[in-house]
């Protein structure tokens, strides 16, 4: 029986029929496309995934990279699926023409990496390259463009992100790595950088490492941060000068190695204007947020479906009604309530999660494609005040979901003869790496809430006031949508308690708890995601009983969670603050 890792139907229910994603094709920049083409897309990374990535997924997994004499080994597959990712064209197929993409909407590319990801999420490579790619289009100039992108594209040249350090992750401003101005125009990289995903491999012909450093004498803090290219081998073919002095081993997503780097006076090139790279690498952190929620969702698309095969295969007891007739025989699992129940919250929380994933890349698309100056505001603020729910979200619930997937298995669940285990494993990277849940719940509530003094937010709630209304004309979703309504009223509630708090200027006060504000807003717009879907459903006639049944899980068993938050969060007993006696 074939596998399946992804519901290829839910998949086109919400780009087509919830999203209408083709209503793009109408703005000049995308007007090449068409359903045709954005299938197209989809069906090309469904062939890499089911031909190269499913079947190598546990190998990969198994087989992990090595470092020995300071090269790495990966798995041989790896190479395979990079030249199979770079002649598709999926790599670039997101960019302007001009930088050699074929101009197709992130809102697709998202849900090709998501079927890719879900088939294999140890062969996180080439979402890399492109964030890498797209820096160097961006800010970089013509030559190095010319140089280094096409290879990149190719997936011959492997892309990297290098800016974490030992003493600075989550607080990048704490950078030290140094840069010193060479004669020649060049630079001299000296510092470490750690955690440095596909940081050097055998499966490339060179590695472009796009590297957060201080120009000697720069000031402290963000501001004296800027951008640079570092590539392993140097145009005249040379081996630069940085040194592989580790590799980590990590519980998931074992096929991709996490570098410990040494750059020793390494080689270096500007990119953009000095003191400004940290300010281009926030103008890719929404692509990228999206794209670490994205992984999320896909990892937690494999689980529950492996877990759904198996809840309807496995034998195991009788119905609740029925135990004591042990002369009848066991019935599939998927038949006791409290199965059914963990399977429910999966595809609920899987489902809302890969519907918002939709939502915000929609907005990306539409910010850039528009030229309505006010259509441009709109959709900018919507998408930057949604990406950090975005992130987390499909992460935060993707743990639960795989672990609720892997409690499906049973006993089987916690051994290696079925997948489950290595998609709990995999999965738990998704909410530290691309900001924490913490410092993405700070974000939110300490940034994005009031962006533009409220405007976004008045942007959000207006869009979700229009989708109560959409489904308050269908009897079966009136409750719904008053249930939606309601919790929109106590979320602007809380939210303007909260900004008084901000307002006595006690800022640690305010940012307390923050993550439970963000679980919050998480639990509110997969809400309203899952209203929108009960009501294409039932405009359209299609997928109605499967989309209102999972609807109605998430609005009965989901959003009574949120009363839980709300209350927590006027609670004026603090405990978390640090006091001036520590107890922990
Ligand atoms: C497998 C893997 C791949 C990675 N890939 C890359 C990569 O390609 N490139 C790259 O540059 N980096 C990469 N990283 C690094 C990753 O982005 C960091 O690990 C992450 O940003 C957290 O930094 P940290 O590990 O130093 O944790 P810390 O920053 O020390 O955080 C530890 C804990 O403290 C909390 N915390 C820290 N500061 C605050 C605060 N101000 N307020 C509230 N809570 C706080 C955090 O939320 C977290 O729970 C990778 C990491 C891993 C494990």
């Amino acid at each position: 029986m074939k596998t399946i890792f992804v519901d290829k139907q839910n998949l086109e229910f919400l780009l087509y029929d919830v999203h209408e994603v083709t209503r793009l094709c109408q703005y000049p920049y995308f007007s090449d496309h068409s359903r045709e083409t954005f299938d197209m897309t989809l069906e090309t990374a469904t062939q890499i995934a089911e031909r190269i990535m499913f079947p190598q997924l546990t190998s990969v997994d198994r087989q992990e990279p090595q470092l020995q004499n300071g090269e790495v080994t990966v798995h041989p597959i790896v190479k395979e699926f990079l030249q199979a990712m770079g002649e598709s064209g999926l790599i670039g197929a997101d960019f302007p023409y001009e930088d050699g993409g074929a101009q197709v909407p992130m809102t697709i590319t998202s849900i090709a990496g998501l079927i890719a990801m879900a088939a294999n999420s140890g062969l996180m490579y080439t979402g890399l390259t492109a964030g890498a790619a797209r820096l160097l289009t961006n800010f970089a100039s013509s030559e190095l463009k010319e140089r280094y992108v096409p290879p990149m594209l190719a997936g011959k040249w492997q892309g990297t992100m290098c800016l974490t350090e030992p003493q600075a992750g989550s607080s990048l401003s704490d950078i030290t790595t140094t840069a010193v101005p060479q004669a020649d125009g060049t630079f001299a990289i000296q510092g470490q950088k750690i955690f440095i995903s596909a940081g050097d491999h055998d499966a490339c012909e060179n590695v472009v490492h796009l590297l957060i450093g201080r120009i000697q004498g720069a000031p402290l803090g963000t501001k004296g941060i800027s951008l640079f290219m570092v590539p392993k081998y140097l145009p005249d073919g040379t081996r630069n000068a940085i040194t592989n002095m580790g590799i980590y081993h990590k519980i998931g997503q074992k096929g991709v190695p996490a570098m410990h780097l040494g750059f020793e006076g390494a080689t270096a090139w500007l990119i953009g204007e000095p003191n400004k790279g940290l300010s281009y690498m926030f103008q890719m952190m929404n692509e990228a947020r999206i794209g670490v929620g994205i992984a999320g969702a896909a990892i937690s698309s494999a689980a529950y479906h492996a877990a759904l095969t198996y809840a309807k295969e496995r034998p195991q007891s009788r119905r609740l009604h029925t135990k004591s007739a042990v002369d009848t025989p066991q019935v599939p699992i998927i038949q006791h309530p409290d199965v059914r129940r963990m399977l429910l919250f999966q595809k609920a929380a899987l489902e809302g999660s890969i519907s918002l994933l939709v939502q915000t890349s929609l907005y990306f698309d539409q910010a850039h494609a528009t030229t309505d100056p006010e259509e441009k505001e709109k959709y900018t603020l919507l998408l930057e005040l949604l990406t950090p729910i975005t992130k987390t979200y499909p992460c935060e619930a993707g743990v639960k979901i795989t672990n609720e997937a892997l409690q499906c298995f049973g006993g089987y669940g916690f051994t290696q003869d079925f997948p489950a285990e290595q998609y709990y494993r995999d999965i738990r990277i998704t909410p530290i790496y691309e900001g924490t849940t913490g410092i993405q719940a700070q974000d939110l509530l300490g940034r994005k809430v009031m962006l533009q003094q409220g405007k976004a937010w008045a942007y959000l709630q207006k869009e979700i006031q229009q989708t109560e209304s959409e489904a308050a004309s269908f009897d079966a979703l009136k409750p719904y949508a008053q249930q939606l309504g309601q919790l929109r009223q106590q979320i602007d509630e809380i939210t303007h308690y909260l900004m008084s708090i901000a307002q006595t200027g006690e800022t640690e006060r305010f940012l307390s708890d923050a993550t439970l504000y963000l679980h919050l807003m998480g639990n509110y717009v997969v809400a309203w995601q899952w209203l929108k879907q009960g009501t294409a459903a039932l405009n359209k006639k299609v997928r109605e009983e499967v989309t209102l049944k999972t609807m109605q899980y998430f609005f009965h068993y989901e959003i009574p969670q949120c009363a839980a938050w709300i209350h927590r969060l006027r609670d004026e007993v603090v405990l978390t603050q640090y006091p001036e006696v520590d107890f922990l």
